[in-house]
Formats: C-alpha cells, structure tokens, sequence
C-alpha cells in the first residue's frame, strides 16, 4: 500500500472513531477542491469542520421536531392567510420568530373548526424547533389520558419533570371533550405550573365564556383563564371552515367536468 493511500485509510478510521461524519464523508472530496484551487491548509480545516457544524445543527434540528410529535408536519408557507382575513399576518409571522417563548408568553387560537388552528400551532411549533426550542404536542385529550395514566402509575411527578423540561407546550383541541373531575384537575395543574415560566399554546373551539364546561366549575375555570390569559396572544380565526371550502371547491370542478 501507498504511503498515500495508508494515510487515507487511517483518517477515515480517526474520523469514524471520534464521530465525525460529516467530515468522514467529505474530506476527500474537500481536499482535493482545496489543492485545485491552492487553498491552505487552515482554510481547508475550516471548510471541513464548518460542514460538520452544520451538519449536527441540521441534526439536532430534526431531533427536536421527532420530539415534538406534531401530527402532521404543516407549515407557514402553506398556509394561505387570505383565508383567514381577521387573522393578522405581520404579527403571526412576528410570533414565528420566538421571542414570545423567551417571554413565557401564551398563545390562544379560538375559532371553529377547520379554519386552520393546528395549521397554525404546528407551524408556530416548527418555527420554535429550528430556532433550538424544546417542543411538545398534545391534544387536550392524549395529555389528559397521559396524565391520568402516569398518576394511577405513580409516575405523574415524573411526567410533570418531563413536561416542564418543554420550552413550548402546544395543547391542541381543547374542548372538543370534556374531562372528568380528576382529568381537568390535572390539566388544570400543568396549566397553573407553566404560568410565567413556561410557554403554553391552546386551541380550542369554544369561546372563553364556555371553557366551564371543560373545567367543570367556574372557580377553576376562572383560574385558570387567569392565568393562561394574563401574558397571551390571543387570535380569533373565525372564518368559513378551509376543509369545508376546498371540500366545495373539489365537488364544483367535478361538476364541472
Ligand atoms: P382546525 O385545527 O382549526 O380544525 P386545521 O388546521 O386542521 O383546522 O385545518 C384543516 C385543514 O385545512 C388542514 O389540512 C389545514 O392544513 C388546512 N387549512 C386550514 N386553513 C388553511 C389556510 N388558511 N391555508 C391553507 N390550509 C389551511
Ligand atoms: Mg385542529
């Protein structure tokens, strides 16, 4: 074998052994670019370990939105903001950028259903992810059967470590349920232990003025509103529901055919 080629192999195993995939995968490629365009050798280190960085940012990136568990992944730029016209752009797409979350601020999306709340809350999850934020989605009634399970397990306070690890927690659907005394007590507590520390986003269907039918009674509802509502963004999106009108749309040009 070459000195040449030894080399070459011994660099491969280096890269391999201390977890440098990036780097693994590209050094050849790199240097051989970096001797044609007579470049040195720190600017060819540079380019290297610049492709790595990169390449773990990426990582963890993806492993933040896998932890998350969005149900679907939706975005901003699918989403069509002429079809909400009460809902206002420049500020969504400000409260896309995070600073609500290092706020321990809240967002609430009301409005009925179809008019793109888990649209939203999912693309204001995905903004939170890139931007290195811990988040974690739930409908209100997957959390409340989680919560219901771990307390009969003796694991809640573990559960609860979980949750409050979460810089951002979306709580989607609230509403479309109710709960039972205990469930809505232990939501009531994940909610109350955010307050000011940790970001919460809620949808739900039903107007402040009904969320006592969720929480059973109007103390706790009162508190809890309270809470969630002090430091919040709240948005309405009442327009006509979008699957009900692209569900039109489809039997028209159907029609039409
Ligand atoms: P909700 O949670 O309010 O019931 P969704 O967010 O689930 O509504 O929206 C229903 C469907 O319609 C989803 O597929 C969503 O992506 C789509 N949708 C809703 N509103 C819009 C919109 N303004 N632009 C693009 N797609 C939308
Ligand atoms: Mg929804």
């Amino acid at each position: 074998m070459t000195a040449d080629a030894n080399t070459h192999l011994l660099l491969r195993s280096n890269l391999k052994q201390l977890r440098l995939p990036a780097m693994h995968a590209e050094f050849d490629k790199l240097a051989r670019e970096a001797a044609t365009a007579n470049e040195g050798y720190e600017q060819y280190l540079l380019r290297l370990t610049e492709l790595e960085v990169a390449a773990r940012a990426g990582n963890a990136v993806q492993a933040r939105i896998r932890a998350a568990d969005f149900p679907v992944a939706k975005d901003f730029d699918t989403f069509d903001f002429t079809a909400v016209p009460g809902l206002n752009k420049p500020k969504m797409l400000e409260l896309a950028r995070g600073e609500w979350i290092e706020q321990r601020f809240n967002v609430c999306l009301i409005g009925s259903p179809g008019t793109g709340k888990t649209h939203v809350a999912t693309a204001l999850g995905l903004a939170a992810c890139r931007q290195g934020k811990r988040v974690r989605f739930y409908t209100a009634a997957a959390l409340v059967t989680r919560l219901e399970e771990a307390q009969k397990q003796y694991q809640l306070d573990r559960l609860l470590t979980q949750l409050d690890r979460t810089d951002l927690m979306i709580c989607d659907e609230l509403g479309y349920l109710s709960f039972s005394r205990v469930g809505a007590e232990l939501l009531f507590q994940v909610f109350a232990d955010r307050y000011e520390r940790r970001s919460l986003l809620v949808t739900s269907n039903l107007a402040f003025s009904e969320w006592g039918q969720i929480f059973q009674g109007e103390r706790m509802t009162a508190a809890l509103l309270d809470r969630l509502t002090h430091r919040c963004h709240i948005f309405e999106m009442n327009s006509e529901s979008f699957r009900f009108r692209e569900s039109m749309k489809n039997k028209k040009s159907k029609k039409s055919d």
